[in-house]
């Protein structure tokens, strides 16, 4: 089965190249023969591509006064021989949007897609060493970033303000770019996984979720840790704990051949035998790499066996609606005879 990807992670991964993501049709044909990909892309491109291009490929392009039709055409052709393929074209279902999928059938009446996603997630799933590097890279950048911004918290001290030092922080660290929003949530915020930041003020007794991550040449990081302004009550305390026993069992769950399930369940465990299962509303994590959300889902029905190589997050949390909440996010490695966490700041609730 051929493949036709987008300028996207996918692309990234296989060819180094990166491209803003615009309007202008931009696609990589690969033919399942193993004969030279094709390229169709604008001409204003073709200078950059060639020269970073990673292995031969062959390009068709098109301008702004021509359009991109007959160069796909072409391109088609080319890649796949004449005519609407009889087989289906892989493509990526999260990332083609229908300006390239109705280019593709006006050039190709009646073709039929499949989704190419599970080939190349499985093969961006495990790590090579350059690969790890990149990661650990991007770990030691956000730890370093993140070492820096709690220096700088104080009470008062808003969500957003926070958050605006910390991608600061980030920046001046070395990323590329952030992996995703970085979340600050405090207090009652705190109990919302997904909350948005605001103008609340960091107060005395709050617990403050700060979820962030670091881009490195195209590797992401992820890290979470819950921070306690002024001293917590028992109850906060206790919730911590939990947290972290939970962290620290889904970690040494993990080895190779063990499912994503079976390492979620080591940490639901913690927490449902604690008596808060029912406050632990998601996934204990997810896959790592060129995207901060991939395979494997560290969740229940996750059953394929995980190799050496493969990066995750492991990132159990209790919400205590309106009252509170806690997360602490890890990142880990399957290594030959075990695993390896990446990440290392410190585990210990830390009192500003
Ligand atoms: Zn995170
Ligand atoms: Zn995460």
């Amino acid at each position: 089965m051929g493949a036709a990807l987008m300028p996207a992670t996918n692309l990234a991964y296989l060819t180094g190249l990166r491209f803003h993501p615009g309007k202008r049709l931009t696609l990589l044909l690969v033919p399942a023969n193993g004969a030279t990909p094709v390229m169709v892309l604008p001409q204003l491109e073709l200078e950059r591509v060639r020269a970073s291009a990673p292995f031969p490929m062959r390009y068709v392009t098109w301008s702004d006064d021509t359009g991109p039709s007959a160069a796909l055409a072409a391109g088609m052709e080319a890649a796949f021989g004449a005519g609407t393929p009889d087989k289906p074209l892989a493509v990526e279902p999260a990332a083609m949007r229908l300006l390239e999928l109705r280019a593709l059938e006006a050039v190709a009446p009646g073709l039929r897609t499949a989704d190419v996603d599970p080939l190349l997630s499985e093969l961006r799933m495990v790590k090579d060493t350059a690969e790890l590097d990149l990661m650990e890279r991007a770990v030691a950048i956000i730890e370093q970033a993140l070492r820096v911004a709690l220096d700088q918290v104080r009470p008062g001290m808003s969500e957003r303000a926070l958050s605006r030092m910390l991608s600061d922080a980030i920046f001046a660290a070395g990323a590329d770019g952030e992996s995703f929003a970085n979340i600050v949530a405090s207090g009652p915020n705190a109990a919302n996984p997904h909350h948005e930041n605001s103008e609340r003020l960091l107060q005395a007794g709050d617990l403050v979720i700060i979820d962030c991550g670091a881009i490195y040449r195209g590797y992401h990081s992820d890290i979470t840790r819950t921070i306690a302004i002024g001293e917590p009550d028992a109850e906060a305390r206790r919730i911590y704990e939990i947290v972290l026993a939970a962290n620290e069992a889904g970690r040494a769950a993990a080895r190779p051949g063990v499912t994503g399930a079976a390492i979620d369940a080591a940490a639901r465990a913690v927490i449902e035998a604690a008596g808060y299962g029912a406050a632990f509303v998601h996934r204990t994590g997810h896959g790592l790499g060129t995207e901060t959300h991939e395979l494997p889902n560290i969740v229940a029905g996750s059953d394929t066996p995980l190799a050496p190589g493969t990066v995750f997050t492991v990132e159990p949390g209790i919400y205590l609606s309106g009252r509170l909440g806690v997360r602490i996010e890890d990142d880990v490695v399957i290594t030959a005879d075990g695993s390896r966490t990446l990440t290392s700041f410190p585990r210990e609730l830390i009192v500003v």
